[in-house]
């Protein structure tokens, strides 16, 4: 999920929201303002509803983004990197670097989330109780209330054992710590995640022909992203077991031909690409270090008229957009960062930044046909997602 808003930091995460917030926030406000709210306390202006709604609907989405810190940081504190949150159309996900690497680490970055949930839902619980005592029952006891309810669902319904769900996650947890198997804990946690995306679509199919439109078409909506996500979770983990304990050095082409960026496109072809058997060219600066990266598909878009006036620079990938790993560092967990503008490469870099190794898609299925002649222990890979059931 790629943010489309950035929000800044907070503790030192990316926050950002994607633009389908936008759509959520207005389902939710005209659900609550031409709904929900006039129902129950009829005879305000259409203007206090409204306000009450956009209120509802900021607070709700502050308590997601309350639930997802709580996961990043919790992830943080157990030696896990947080890429970012993003608050998306059907929820949240903290974006984690890499994997827990113990059961309990697992547990302890799942659970958190929805007990930050359930903790939200009691303290708007008492917030609505107290304006209650002060004798006002009128919009703010009801948003209170409605705030309270979001997050009691929300804690609950992702705590149903089933992947991407932070129930889901601690299911995997629960079984690496008693079966010592984490590829196969994570298989099953996303088969369950199968199972009850397929019946949440049944049940939203079923809403729709008993004529229950919307909200049977946002349950299938949902139980589809759950059956897509489980999907690749469950090929993730199988990827995973396959290439459990290679490191990306054992996969790399080591000693790369790095080259000057001010090199012109039209010398490179003539030097460079014609005379070398690569496809993938890291630039870099006198020490050594990645300042750029050039693929065979980006020189082929420059125009011939150009190609002596372009510097390798002006085409190559920046150095922020391309995966870099260390040598010792697990394959698996490079995989999970390998997008971006590098034409589905990676640079490898020693300790002090130096490139030493480009790691390519092909390289990677070398290394799954090798590891197919072999056995290794399993050890797999995705990231969680939390949704909203409304
Ligand atoms: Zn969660």
């Amino acid at each position: 999920m790629r943010a489309s808003i950035s929000l800044g930091r907070i503790a030192g995460i990316k926050v950002g929201i994607n633009a389908s917030v936008f759509l959520i926030v207005a389902i939710l406000v005209v659900g609550l303002a031409t709904g929900q709210l006039p129902a129950a306390y009829p005879g305000r202006s259409i203007v206090a509803y409204v306000i009450a709604a956009i209120i509802a609907a900021l607070l709700f989405l502050g308590s997601l983004l309350a639930h997802e810190l709580a996961h990043s940081l919790v992830a943080r504190r157990n030696g896990v990197e947080v890429e970012s949150i993003v608050l998306w159309l059907l929820g949240g996900v903290a974006q984690l670097r890499g994997e827990a690497k113990t059961p309990g680490a697992d547990f302890r970055i799942a659970i958190v989330g929805p007990l930050t949930s359930l903790a939200l839902a009691v303290v708007f619980g008492l917030a609505a109780g107290g304006v209650a005592m002060l004798g006002s029952a009128g919009l703010p006891f009801g948003v209170l209330v409605y705030l309270a309810a979001t997050n009691a669902v929300l804690a609950v319904f992702n705590l149903i054992p089933a992947a991407p769900l932070d129930g889901g996650r601690v299911l995997r947890a629960a079984l690496w710590q008693f079966r010592g198997d984490r590829h196969a804990a994570a298989v099953n946690a996303a088969r369950a995640g199968r199972i009850l995306g397929f019946v949440m679509i049944a049940l939203g199919v079923l809403q729709v022909v008993t004529g229950r439109g919307l909200s049977g078409v946002w349950l299938a909506l949902i139980g589809w992203f759950v059956v897509s996500a489980a999907t690749a979770e469950e090929q993730q983990a199988r990827l995973g077991g396959r290439i459990a304990g290679l490191q990306v050095g054992h996969v790399m082409a080591a000693r790369p031909t790095v080259l000057d960026g001010n090199l012109s496109v039209a010398d490179f072809i003539a030097q460079v690409a014609l005379t070398h058997q690569y496809s993938t060219y890291p630039l870099v600066d006198p020490y050594g270090r990645l300042t750029g990266l050039v693929t065979l598909n980006r020189v082929r878009a420059v125009p011939p008229e150009l190609r002596a006036t372009t510097r390798l620079q002006e085409i190559a990938c920046p150095p922020n957009e391309v995966p870099t790993a260390r040598p010792e560092e697990p394959l698996v967990e490079l995989l999970e960062r390998m997008h971006g503008c590098a034409d589905g490469r990676a640079v490898v870099v020693d300790e002090a930044g130096r490139v030493v190794g480009v790691l390519s898609a092909s390289d990677v299925a070398r290394a799954l046909q090798l590891a197919d002649l072999r056995s290794f222990d399993p050890y797999p890979a995705p990231s969680g997602a939390d949704l909203t059931s409304r």
